[in-house]
């Protein structure tokens, strides 16, 4: 199949070579993850494959048995009795089997299943922060995820494609004791019909391959077609009758080329179909003129019957199980590439105690993959207790500035010092007690209620008082008082309590006011907070910041674009493309006169 082609879409098809080295990896991994299971499967392989052979063997010997009873011969009358005994044996062998199989398939296949998502899970929470950010992390992430998923139904089909192999050879083998003519005839019958069935999927899987984008695109359609809260700007903006035409001719589409491929294919299959047909029939006819002439035994032809079309169906269902697995095994690659990306070390020494000086050195950072400079330079040092304003347009770089500091980047040039030693030798857990930050995109616990949303701050401790004081700080105490169920109130309103009170949906001012409470909760030494008030109103974000301000034990650091609130701060930074272009307090920026009162004049008036 030579080597690995590269699709339109940048998505490969792995190579037969490839196929089977991924293959031999989910046994592998397989094994490692439940032992017993795997070697149950392969038990079960060969049984699945065994015991047709024998019955179809005693199917035989019962025809030859019974027609010498009918003949009057006595011993083959006893015979035939044993020969369906033994029928019936394997039959509730089989059954019994079957059974145990899927108790333990359903047992295991949760074991198999539930290790290697917790183990994807562990790995994803453990990376460096920068990788969240990562679109190659992200790519990797959601093909390991959907490999994880279906581990186990790969685990299954690999079993089937086993048996099915085992099935094919068990039967070409039995027919070589048989007459070794025969069984070449077979095989030879059979190999047209495989060759053309394997070439039909791998053509199914390139168009499935290259169509990966239009179809992600139908199905995000129809997504969006049945979400509440998106079907109402599709009707306003009358895009309904548009996005379902776009669906049906991306369906359209899709479904003709893949009954061009069976047009085409078809005349093929015939052949090889009319192949194989000739074959059996032809071993049926050479069986018959055996049994006729005396040679054989009159139940061989039930044998050879069976045998034949076992072998032949075997096959064909070893290259469809074999075409199932094609994308999902593709998806180990992936699953493996990311479970083996670097984790963030925690064997560095911890940051004991509140620091004294946060300092940036000639700090510059591009993120990774990006080749502009997000950061040039940057200078400065936050002293313990200190209130410090970060100012500057959007994309000046003053949330990547927060980042570098809470350790989630690190510097490209220059460094972070924090008590003068450099930030990335600390473990960045340890930082992260010492830090309350609350960033702009904070998360929305919906699934949580008031109470808890708050509580998140500090899962260590439950402190009503503090709890209190938070929610007032926060200047969220008034309106969670006056919700249903007080601070038992769920934050999504399809969510019920286990008392069926129904959840609320909050506005996006009383979320942001939720989330500072969940950061004073926190009660760290040093708090960051990147535009928090953005959505709450002016009078209220005054207040907020009168009260944080005369914190005097407490190092903050905030960006805002308000004036007022910027005027508390000790130090104002104001930033411009990735620099520190002016600092000091804000009265002395006004009276430079500069950058920072050009971007304030209208609130200065
Ligand atoms: P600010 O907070 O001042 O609005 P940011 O620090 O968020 O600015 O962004 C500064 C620049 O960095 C912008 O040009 C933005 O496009 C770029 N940037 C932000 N996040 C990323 C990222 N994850 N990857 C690449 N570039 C980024």
């Amino acid at each position: 199949m030579g080597q690995t082609k590269h699709k339109k879409t940048g998505k490969k098809q792995l190579t037969l070579k490839e196929q089977a080295v991924a293959i031999a990896r989910v046994a592998k991994l397989s094994f490692q993850t439940a032992p017993g299971a795997v070697l149950f499967k392969l038990v079960g392989a060969v049984v699945g494959a065994v015991v047709p052979l024998m019955t179809a063997y005693f199917a035989a010997l019962t025809t030859t048995s019974l027609v010498d009873a009918y003949g009057g011969n006595e011993s083959a009358r006893r015979a035939v009795l044993w020969y369906v005994i033994a029928t019936a044996f394997l039959g509730l062998f089989s059954l019994v089997w079957q059974s145990i199989d899927q108790y333990i398939q359903a047992s295991m296949r949760y074991r198999v299943e539930s290790k290697v998502a917790d183990q994807m899970y562990e790995q994803f929470l453990s990376l460096d922060f920068w990788r969240y950010d990562d679109k190659t992390t992200a790519d990797l992430y959601e093909k390991a995820q959907k490999f994880a998923q279906l581990f186990a139904w790969v685990f299954d089909r690999l079993a089937a494609i086993i048996s099915q192999l085992i099935a094919m050879f068990a039967g070409v083998g039995a027919l070589f004791f048989f007459n070794s003519w025969l069984a070449l005839a077979v095989l030879v019958a059979i190999v047209p019909g495989v060759y053309l069935q394997f070439k039909l999927s791998r053509a199914q899987i390139a168009h499935w391959n290259n169509n990966v984008d239009a179809r992600r695109t139908k199905s995000m359609i129809e997504w969006s077609l049945l979400q509440p809260d998106k079907i109402t700007e599709l009707r306003l903006y009358g895009m309904v009758r548009h996005l379902l035409d776009m669906r049906m001719s991306m369906r359209d589409k899709d479904e003709k080329v893949r009954i061009d491929f069976e047009r085409h294919f078809m005349s093929k299959r015939l052949m090889a179909d009319v192949l194989q047909a000739a074959a059996e029939v032809g071993s049926l006819i050479w069986v018959t003129l055996e049994i006729i002439a005396g040679r054989q035994a009159v139940g061989q032809f039930v044998y050879v019957q069976q045998v034949v079309g076992r072998a032949m169906g075997a096959a064909t269902g070893f290259v469809s199980e074999l075409s199932t697995v094609d994308e999902e095994v593709a998806n180990l690659f992936e699953y493996q590439q990311f479970m083996q990306l670097e984790r963030s070390s925690s064997r560095l020494k911890k940051v004991a105690s509140t620091p004294g000086s946060i300092e940036f050195q000639d700090v510059s950072f591009r993120y990774p993959n990006s080749r502009q400079w997000v950061l040039r330079d940057v200078s400065l040092t936050i002293r313990q207790h200190q209130h410090i304003a970060i100012v500057g347009e959007n994309g000046a770089g003053k949330t990547t500035l927060i980042k570098l500091l809470a350790g989630l980047y690190t510097p490209t040039k220059g460094s972070v010092l924090v008590d003068n030693k450099p930030l990335n030798e600390f473990d960045v857990g340890s930082w992260h007690k010492q830090l309350a930050l609350l960033r702009q995109e904070f998360t929305e616990y919906g699934f949580a209620n008031v109470r808890d949303n708050v509580l998140f701050g500090d899962v260590e401790k439950n402190d009503p008082e503090q709890l209190r004081v938070a929610l007032h700080d926060a200047e969220a105490a008034d309106f969670t008082s006056k919700l249903p169920y007080g601070l038992n109130t769920f934050l999504m309103n399809w969510i019920e309590d286990d008392d069926g009170n129904k959840g609320v949906e909050l506005s996006g001012g009383q979320w942001q006011r939720l989330a500072l409470a969940r950061n004073f909760y926190r009660d760290a030494p040093i708090i960051i907070l990147d535009e928090p008030t953005s959505a709450i109103d002016a009078l209220a974000e005054a207040r907020i910041f009168n009260r944080l301000f005369k914190e005097k034990d407490k190092t903050i650091v905030v960006i805002s674009h308000r004036l007022t609130t910027i005027k508390k701060a000790d130090v104002v930074y104001m930033m411009k493309d990735g620099r520190i272009v002016e600092q000091g307090t804000c009265q002395e920026l006004i009276g430079r006169r500069d950058e920072f009162y050009r971007m304030f004049e209208s609130q200065i008036q």
